[in-house]
C-alpha cells in the first residue's frame, strides 16, 4: 500500500502513514472519528479534520474504499476492491460479506457498459449476537 502511494506521488507525511498503518489488515471498518480517536494517542496535535482531509485523499487515490452504509457514519475499508458489506443492526459492526453470486462484477465490461464500481450493502444481524441470543432485540 505505501510503496504504492509513494508510486502516485502523494507525500507521505507521518500523520498519513499512521493512518495506513492502523488500516492495513484491518477488518473492522472504522469510522474517521474512531480512526481519529486512535490515532490521538500517538499524535497528540492532530485534528479531526486532518484525518478527514487525508481519508479523502487517500479514498480519491484508489487506496481506500469508503462505505457509505450509515449516512450519519462513514466508514473506511483498506482493501479498495469492490465486495460486499453486510451491516448488524445489534451490535453495529461492519464485516465483509461477499456472497460471489453478483451476475456485474467491477471493473467488467457488461453488454455495452464499463462497469467500474457497486455497491452492496446487506442488513441483519451478525454471527456474534446471534450466538449470544440476544433475544429481546431480535424479536
Ligand atoms: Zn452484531
Ligand atoms: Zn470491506
Amino acid at each position: 500500500m505505501i510503496n504504492k502511494i509513494k508510486k502516485q506521488g502523494l507525500r507521505l507525511t507521518p500523520q498519513r502513514l499512521a493512518i495506513l498503518e492502523l488500516l492495513e489488515g484491518n477488518t473492522t471498518h472504522p469510522s474517521a472519528e474512531e480512526i481519529y480517536h486512535q490515532l490521538k494517542l500517538r499524535y497528540p496535535s492532530l485534528s479531526l479534520t486532518t484525518v478527514y482531509n487525508n481519508l479523502e485523499m487517500l479514498t480519491k487515490a484508489g487506496e481506500l474504499q469508503e462505505i457509505r452504509i450509515k449516512s450519519e457514519k462513514r466508514r473506511f475499508d483498506p482493501n479498495p476492491v469492490p465486495h460486499g458489506h453486510f451491516l448488524c443492526r445489534i451490535c453495529d459492526s461492519l464485516s465483509d460479506l461477499d456472497a460471489g453470486t453478483l451476475e456485474i462484477r467491477a471493473p467488467s465490461k457488461y453488454r455495452d457498459y464499463l462497469v467500474e464500481n457497486y455497491t452492496v450493502y446487506y442488513y441483519g444481524i451478525c454471527p456474534v449476537c446471534l450466538a449470544r441470543g440476544n433475544k429481546r432485540k431480535i424479536e
